[in-house]
């Protein structure tokens, strides 16, 4: 039962039937941190937990096969599947990176640059000859998120591909917005694809959790090796909850894109709203308001919508990015790459959409 299913069957279906003594439908949650050995030399395939776990198995060959990769990695966080990644670099390598990014990631790669000597390049990576003019002798990564963050532009994952094939360089995705179910960037010729899965996959605010897939089995001896000495690996009850949460992603990510779509036109035609940026597909839309304290004001006022910084559950969350999710972006830059005071993300939840824009409709009145 693999790969002749469509890809929302094999969501539905992650680690069914492969409990074989008694016939678990849930995956089970192999707490045991060691192993017995049978015989010297005679090893169940499981030694040790930080190394390899019964539970963590099923999630990594679940996502693995969702992204059409050889081997998937879980982690502790969205970061530590970051970390394990950069770990594949050494001192003096150089990394082209999407101008609009995860604060988060920004963060890490700037100590990064200053403790271990790797350097980072961002640019517009939709300006395909804007990232080919970057490129230098060391450059040995490309690591895109696409749609972008907070502005939602897509990048052209083959023509950076080829760019990538050119310099002999690792392409690397964040897929955290989109999720195999809307985009398989290892089919468009990324090599490693990385997840929070806190977001969309676990989907329920309830566990932080990363994942790592590559596309390669040379790629994942090297990974496997990493993510046992690194040790950022998710624990076992963390798997179970992702694997849970990613079995109803199809039909959460269908219902909070119908809903996003509702709300691009409620919220285009809105006299308070400036700007709405929507990708075309996905839960994840930013519009601007007129200034910060119409912002305030909005802020102050949505109640079924929750004012909190995260994305991909099925509550609706408006982030304020300016404050948030993009912080410790200089402010310099964060302001020429467009997240100012006046712009808000929100990631739609599955919730009544009646209710969602009842909500904003209230919120807005409130304003001056
Ligand atoms: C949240 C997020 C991360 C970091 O993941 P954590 O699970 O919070 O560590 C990385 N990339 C993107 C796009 C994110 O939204």
């Amino acid at each position: 039962m693999t790969t002749q299913h469509d890809q929302e069957t094999k969501f539905v279906q992650i680690g069914n039937e492969k409990e074989q003594i008694a016939g678990a439908i849930s995956t089970p949650i192999y707490m045991s941190t060691a192993y017995r050995h049978h015989a010297l030399g005679e090893s169940t395939g499981y030694d040790y937990t930080r190394t390899k776990n019964p539970t963590r198995t099923v999630l990594e060959e679940g996502i693995a096969q969702l992204e059409g990769g050889a081997c998937g990695f879980a982690c502790s966080s969205g970061m530590a599947a970051i970390q394990l990644v950069l770990s594949l670099l050494k001192a003096g390598d150089h990394i082209i990176v999407t101008t609009d990014i995860y604060g988060g990631t920004y963060r890490l790669f700037e100590h990064f640059e200053q403790h271990y000597q790797l350097s980072f390049t961002y640019v517009d990576c939709k300006v395909t000859e804007a990232v080919r003019d970057v490129i230098q002798s060391n450059t040995k990564a490309f690591f895109i998120e696409t749609p972008t963050n907070p502005l939602l532009e897509e990048v052209d994952l083959k023509a950076i591909s080829q760019l990538a094939k050119e310099s002999n360089s690792l392409l690397i995705v964040d897929n955290t917005f989109y999720t195999p179910y809307l985009q398989q960037p290892i089919s468009l010729g990324a090599d490693l694809v990385i997840h929070s899965a806190t977001k969309y996959l676990a989907g329920h605010n309830d566990v932080l959790a990363g994942l790592v897939v590559a596309k390669t089995k040379q790629l994942s001896e090297q990974l496997a090796v990493l993510h046992n000495n690194i040790g950022a690996t998710l624990s076992p009850f963390d798997c179970w909850l992702v694997i849970r949460g990613m079995k109803t992603l199809p039909i959460r990510m269908r219902q909070q894109q119908d809903n996003a779509i509702k709300l691009v036109h409620y919220l285009g035609s809105h006299p308070k709203v400036k700007e709405v940026i929507y990708p075309g597909r996905g839960g994840m839309l930013s519009f601007r308001l007129e200034n910060r304290e119409a912002v305030e004001t909005f802020l102050n006022n949505i109640s079924l919508i929750t004012f909190a910084e995260s994305l991909g559950g099925v509550e609706s969350f408006i982030t304020y990015p300016l404050t948030q999710t993009h912080a410790d972006i200089p402010e310099s830059e964060r302001i020429a790459r467009g997240i100012d005071e006046t712009l808000l993300r929100f990631s739609v939840g599955i919730e009544t959409i009646a209710d969602l824009t009842r909500d904003l409709s209230q919120s807005f009145k409130k304003i001056n």
